[in-house]
């Protein structure tokens, strides 16, 4: 695998100011495959440095001029879709298929949508006797996750530059080589040099470093809640925005009158999708007790489509397979019922875990609280719509969730109680503008869309 030896910083790629370096493994086989910098904070300060002088001549950009560039982007992520869903499956892991359509392709989509909004949205409005101006925030320091390497990255980066704002990104350790990517794409799209900077690293060096210097304005992250909560802490201490994209545990509730073969179905593959590593994904399944067992049997049948090496890929590493292992091990021990699965490793090499599926779960359980972050899911069982509500909205966070009913009338009423930022009724389709992130412990703020690029604007009110 190609992968770069410096950080891209100011338009170009620099030697690194140290020598540390991370090894990256392909999941599937173990096999390390690439070796890039671990930057620390010398070389943070000075991609750093470079998003700060570039920052007034972007935000003075016109928007019509901004709107070019990330069309110019989105063509480049479209031209490189083959070459980027390679990258993706060898540090992910991810089946070719999935990463050639969402890994690859649904970052074409939202830069394409940034590159409109950047274009129309309006960025002044009137207020009575005032012009209230949305101005960009100035410096992003954007911390992302592995589980979607490239849509995690372009769901921050497309719209901070839209809003005039310029970027220092740190990906993952994990998945660095389709970061790098992006680089090369930002920098074939003829970005202005400094307005979009890459520094790979280790999360509590890199990461940290970026977090806590005084030239970014906002910090916009995407991980686990117990990092968040760091990063939280940190832009509270340095009085800079935050954006927080945390963990989930979403419900997926199957009304009485639901299609309940349609539901199990669209349910399980929710799931298995990418390995159970989603945020987003509705990992309990809350069905109507006289339709339980029915229910379990459907699940268990869909799931064994799911075949690991075959159309589930493995887990990104080493430490999140014993995580979720462990998982699956207190399932067992605290008396849920195993319907397919288990902590077993299905085959001898990879991060590969056996899909899973457990019944009898309540709503007290490890599994039925918890973030597992892998292909587990937990059937839980009401006996009333106000249980049904009590258990989905029973958890400490509020991403995402589902609901199934025989209209969808009936079915959005139920949405409507729900304590969670997005939720599909009667398998809604995905929409890349439609505001994204969490009530509760899910997070602070939005992506995607308009809302997405509000995040990086501040207001100026001109009273006349
Ligand atoms: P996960 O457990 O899913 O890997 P993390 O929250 O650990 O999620 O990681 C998400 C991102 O946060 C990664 O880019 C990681 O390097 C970064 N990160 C991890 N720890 C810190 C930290 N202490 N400060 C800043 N960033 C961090």
């Amino acid at each position: 695998m190609k992968a770069h030896d410096g950080m891209y910083i100011d338009g170009d790629w620099r030697p690194a100011a140290g020598t540390g370096t991370i090894e990256v493994v392909n999941p599937a086989d173990e096999q390390v495959i690439a070796h890039v910098p671990a930057g620390g904070a010398e070389d943070v300060d000075a991609a750093v440095r470079a998003a700060r002088a570039a920052f007034p001549g972007w935000a003075a950009t016109p928007p019509a001029e901004r709107a070019a560039r990330l069309a110019a982007l989105r063509g480049v992520l479209a031209a490189r879709q083959g070459e980027i869903a390679e990258t993706v499956t060898a540090e992910l892991g991810a089946p070719p298929q999935l990463a050639q359509a969402v890994h690859a392709g649904l970052p074409v989509v939202v830069a394409g949508s940034y590159a409109e909004l950047a274009a129309s949205y309006a960025f002044e409005e009137k207020v009575g006797n005032s012009t209230v101006l949305h101005e960009p925030l100035g410096v992003v320091g954007a911390i992302t996750p592995w589980n979607y390497p490239l849509h995690q990255v372009v769901a921050k980066v497309a719209p901070a530059l839209a809003a005039g704002c310029t970027v220092v990104l740190k990906p993952a350790e994990d998945t660095p080589l389709t970061a790098q990517l992006f680089a090369e794409a930002v920098h074939e799209a003829g970005l202005p040099a400094g307005v979009f900077n890459l520094v790979t690293g280790f999360g509590p060096v890199a990461g940290q470093a970026l977090a806590e210097h005084e030239g970014v304005d906002l910090v916009s992250f995407t991980g686990s809640t117990a990092v968040g909560r760091k990063i939280g802490a940190i832009a509270g201490a340095g009085v800079k925005r935050v954006a927080l994209e945390l963990g989930g545990k979403s419900a997926n509730v199957i009304l009485p009158s639901a299609d309940l073969a349609k539901a199990v179905a669209v349910g399980v593959a929710n799931v298995m999708a990418n390995s159970g590593q989603t945020c987003s994904a509705w990992t309990r399944m809350l069905v109507p007790a006289d339709r339980y067992e029915e229910a379990v049997g459907l699940a268990a049948t869909a799931v064994a489509k799911y075949v690991p090496g075959e159309r589930v890929g493995p887990l990104v590493n080493a430490r999140q397979l014993e995580r979720v292992r462990g998982y699956i091990r207190t399932g067992l021990d605290e008396g849920a019922r195993l319907v397919a699965g288990g902590p077993d490793a299905p085959l001898e090499t990879g991060y590969y875990v056996a899909p899973t599926v457990f019944a009898d779960v309540t709503p007290g359980m490890t599994i039925a609280q918890e973030e597992i972050f892998g292909p587990v899911l937990s059937i839980l069982k009401y006996e009333d719509e106000d249980e049904a509500l009590r258990i989905a909205n029973g958890t400490v966070y509020g991403l995402a969730g589902a609901v199934w009913a025989g209209d969808e009338a009936e079915a959005a009423a139920f949405a409507r109680r729900m304590d969670t930022g997005q939720v599909d009724i009667n398998g809604g389709r995905f929409n890349p503008l439609a505001p994204f992130g969490g009530y509760k412990q899910s997070g602070v703020g939005r992506e995607l869309g308009a809302h997405g690029l509000a995040e990086y604007l501040q207001t100026k009110s001109l009273q006349f």
